[in-house]
């Protein structure tokens, strides 16, 4: 269908003084046509419009009688700025300062005849104010110097009878045009008025609107209208309401104005709860810009993803306009969303103005958002960056909580950048490269902009005041109270590195909150130096930081006894205990199928000493074969290998039994707790085993840390040099007696300090409350994998054995191709073997698994997105490749 031409004009009937939607009126009289401006999207003046109007009128010119009828015209400019249609003329320009936060009014020629009569200052007579004997011919378009000094702005001028308008600016006024005016007056009708005079267009509008919106409910299973809580979206409903269109959602950013969401329950309409959390994201990601919309991916698009995956295809009945925006212009009918293959988007009242828009609200007595009488024009997000920065000041206002924040955000932001002060003070953070227009006020004012048109970088700041978000956890003396549930919400500031993806790869390594990374880098700033070596006062704060760390670890793991020794991670742990004891031929070693190749390698390479290995499998519940475990251990063994969670399967061992066990025959035992102390309260004083071996950066600590801890210091120490001995004598060597001993040569000091900030950090949370939330997340994850096609779970079926490690495959999918789709949608989860191919082939999955393991700063909404993704992945590949038809 070819589509109308975007109105460039307005009809106005001259005689009734009223705008007119189409080019007759209802008197009968044939519309006059006046010009309008790109984007051409003509609005009434809304009572805050209106009152700013007249208060500047009437400072400029005193008490002139406005009408009640004013439209606006947006176009482009620095910021705000609108032609003002009154009257039937193009009566003058309405335009806000970003710099200054104030707003100018100046009048064209057409506004004269109008104001002439009733104006009582803001006139210049020229005849007294310049020398014009001098002057031949015309004045218009010339420049004069003035006799006397009159303040800059637009006047009017007087002179011979004739008026016109003028700009006075540094002592000189430039005269536009003399012309002899014939004072008018003119009807004043009211909103109503201009209704009734439109109704037939009006109807006519409903009606294409309701039958474009009949014509295409069936096009896909559901039909429903996206909302927004602005007056298009709201005459969309409407209309889509009448067509027979049952579901609206709305989709709260966490940014909504109150009243947004007050008027959005009052119409019925299903709220789709925050998705994503903007205050984290915004740590990462900087201020997002209209170049730069990351924010919609986040807040919009994510829940939409959620929300779609449970309606499956749909019809979204939409507000769009194509006078709205530039980029809106070629808008059709219906338009394919193109970051959601499931939802077709149609748009009924593209071709409608936003005057229309009113006019059919007010006609139909629909209500409307009351933030729009408050002088708010775009609804949205408070903070929303396609704003003007007009707009956000009204804002600052109205709510000035929330601007309070943002303004906050923008400063330290600023800061951070080295922005200068019109970043923040001017809105210039609105764009990344920023437009003709900001660059051209950018030059004016001198302020810098680079070659790729983003603002430079100043070391001119003024100091502002700043904020900095902080998690309770950060915060020393805070309490923590147990009924905290939102506690796993607000750690996320801890983490800005998540704020652009869902991390879900933590069984490999989980990310260090901002506490660990502080500590590591003031070590370095602040006093790096060796440990246990020498007297000086930076090495007396990294020996005592370094030695408390190892005390911090022990307490969270509740060894109250034992030596706690740092290492590189659990793979080196192990290793020291390998090579640390001493074996012999025919020594026996029991480990199970579960393990990771760090707790098998260590083992198998002693079998060429002649020790003998054991490997316990699974049940088909994927728990240990115990009758196995039992019956291994009737013969005598050296020493069981086993891991307190499968990195795989994220199954828990019966760590307890198996130690009375291993007591009971005399076998030592080395646990490997990768897996478990990052997820689940680990007591050692409770399980009783000799060893216990897990990584620091599996818990937010550094890369590079881990830990061995063991019962006695029965080992051997691997590594032999510098800062382990207590005394060394031409024939004996003593070592130190603690963990030192282990520790041969320079530890990673920043790691270590790092790792004991990573466990205080675990503990202020809670492992109870954390492994509670995995737990409820595994639960919700594993349920919604059951819901989608052609996957394959494996993992425990009791939530009491599992923790939150969920192994699954795509019939028809390689595991890293689901991997790499889930990357190409910010989703990060690991995929393959695992490091675990014994188990692999035991589970005949010889290509592997795709895992999703979680952390204590995932969120239900990250794992509805993961699920919603998966789901669309999948039935993308039964798309391409049908596996069951
Ligand atoms: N054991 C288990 C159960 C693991 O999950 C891992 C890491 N995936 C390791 C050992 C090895 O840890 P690292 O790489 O830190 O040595």
């Amino acid at each position: 269908m070819h589509e109308p031409a975007v109105k460039k004009t307005l009809y106005w009937c001259e005689h009734c003084n009223i705008p007119l939607i189409g080019r007759t009126c209802s008197c009968g009289n044939e519309a006059k046509t006046i010009p309008l401006l790109q984007p051409y999207d003509l609005r009434p003046a809304l009572s805050a419009d209106r009152d700013h109007i007249i208060q500047l009128l009437t400072s400029q010119y005193g008490d002139v009688p406005v009408p009640k009828v004013i439209l606006l015209n947006k176009t482009g400019g620095y910021d705000r700025a609108e032609l003002i249609i009154m009257n039937g003329q193009r009566f003058g320009w309405f335009t806000f300062d970003p710099v200054t936060k104030t707003y100018s009014l100046d009048i064209t020629p057409e506004a004269l005849p109008f104001l002439v009569p009733h104006i009582t200052k803001g006139i210049i007579d020229l005849t007294t104010h310049i020398d014009l004997k001098a002057e031949k011919g015309r004045i218009g378009g010339k420049r004069f110097p003035l006799k006397e000094p009159i303040p800059d702005g637009s006047v009017i001028v007087t002179a011979n009878g004739k008026f016109g308008t003028a700009i006075v600016k540094e002592g000189f006024i430039k005269v536009r045009e003399l012309l002899p005016i014939t004072p008018s007056t003119y009807p004043d009708p009211d909103w109503e008025e201009v209704i009734a005079h439109n109704t037939y267009h009006l109807k006519n509008l409903e009606r294409s609107a309701v039958r474009t919106i009949k014509s295409h409910m069936k096009d896909r299973p559901t039909v429903n209208v996206s909302f927004s809580g602005g007056k298009d979206s709201t005459a969309v409903l409407h209309l889509a309401r009448k067509a027979g269109v049952e579901k609206a959602f709305f989709i709260d950013t966490g940014l909504e104005f109150p009243e947004t969401i007050r008027f959005i329950e009052e119409q019925g309409v299903e709220i789709i709860r925050k998705g994503g959390d903007f205050w984290q994201a915004v740590e990462k990601a900087g201020p997002p810009g209209k170049d730069n919309r990351w924010c919609c991916k986040l807040l919009k698009l994510h829940p939409l993803k959620i929300y779609l995956a449970d309606t499956g295809p749909c019809v979204t009945i939409q507000g769009n306009r194509w006078y709205e925006s530039w980029n809106r212009a070629g808008l059709d009918e219906t338009s394919q969303n193109p970051a959601n293959p499931l939802q077709l988007n149609i748009s009924p009242i593209r071709s409608w103005r936003a005057c229309e828009v009113f006019l059919y609200l007010w006609w139909r007595k629909i209500p409307i958002n009351p933030l729009y009488d408050q002088g708010i024009e775009r609804i949205g997000c408070y903070l929303c960056p396609a704003m003007l920065e007009s707009e956000y000041d009204v804002i600052r206002k109205t709510h000035p909580d929330f601007t309070q924040r943002w303004d906050a955000f923008l400063q330290r932001w600023a800061e951070k950048k080295q922005m200068p002060d019109a970043y923040a003070d001017w809105g210039l953070w609105r764009w990344r490269a920023l437009p003709p227009k900001m660059r051209e006020l950018c030059r004016n004012m001198g302020v810098l902009v680079n070659d790729d048109f983003t603002l430079a970088p100043t070391k001119e700041r003024k100091k502002k005041q700043q904020t900095q978000p902080v998690s309770p956890i950060r915060q020393e003396k805070a309490e923590i109270s147990p009924d905290q549930a939102d506690i796993f919400q607000t750690i996320r500031h801890d983490y800005p590195i998540l704020g652009d993806v869902i991390y879900l790869d933590n069984a490999a390594t989980s990310c260090s909150p901002e506490p660990v990374i502080e500590a590591m880098v003031e070590y370095e700033h602040r006093y790096r130096s060796n440990v246990g070596r020498g007297v000086h006062r930076f090495t007396r704060i990294a020996t005592q930081r370094y030695w408390h760390a190892h005390e911090k670890v022990a307490e969270f793991i509740g060894a109250h006894h034992g030596i706690t020794v740092f290492t590189k991670n659990t793979t080196e742990a192990i290793n020291m205990v390998a090579h640390g004891l001493s074996w012999n031929p025919g020594d026996r070693i029991v480990t199970t199928i579960l393990e990771h190749h760090s707790n098998l390698l260590p083992w198998r390479a002693l079998t060429s000493q002649g020790v003998h290995i054991e490997i316990i499998g699974i049940l088909p519940d994927y728990s240990l074969d115990m009758n196995a475990f039992r019956k291994a251990l009737e013969k005598p063994v050296k020493l069981v290998a086993v891991t307190h969670v499968s990195n795989v399967l994220g199954v828990i061992t019966p760590v307890h039994e198996i130690a009375a066990l291993c007591r009971e025959k005399g076998a030592l035992l080395l646990i490997d707790g990768a897996q478990a102390v990052p997820h689940m309260p680990v007591c050692l004083a409770d399980i009783e085993c000799d060893f216990y071996c897990f990584s620091g950066h599996k818990l937010g600590g550094p890369t590079g840390t881990g830990v061995l801890w063991m019962k006695e210091p029965v080992l051997i120490p691997l590594i032999k040099g510098g800062g382990m001995v207590e005394s060394v004598t031409g024939d004996s060597i003593t070592y130190a007696p603690g963990y030192e001993q282990y520790e041969g040569g320079t530890p990673n000091i920043a790691g270590g300090i790092g790792l004991g900030v990573a466990v205080d950090y675990l503990r202020k949370i809670g492992m109870d409350r954390i492994y509670e939330h995995e737990k409820e997340l595994t639960t919700y994850l594993i349920e919604g994998l059951q819901n989608i096609d052609r996957v394959r779970i494996y993992a425990p079926g009791d939530p009491e054995t599992r923790i939150g490690v969920v192994s699954f495959t795509v019939d028809g999918m390689h595991p890293h191709e689901v991997a790499e789709r889930l990357d190409e949608h910010d989703i990060l989860v690991r995929s393959g073997t695992h490091c675990c191919q014994p188990l692999m082939h035991a589970l005949n999955l010889p290509d592997g698994t795709v895992r999703v393991s979680i952390a204590q700063y995932n969120t239900k909404t990250e794992i509805d997105l993961f699920l919603a993704t998966l789901q669309e992945i999948v039935s993308g590949i039964s798309h391409r490749n049908p596996i069951r038809s």
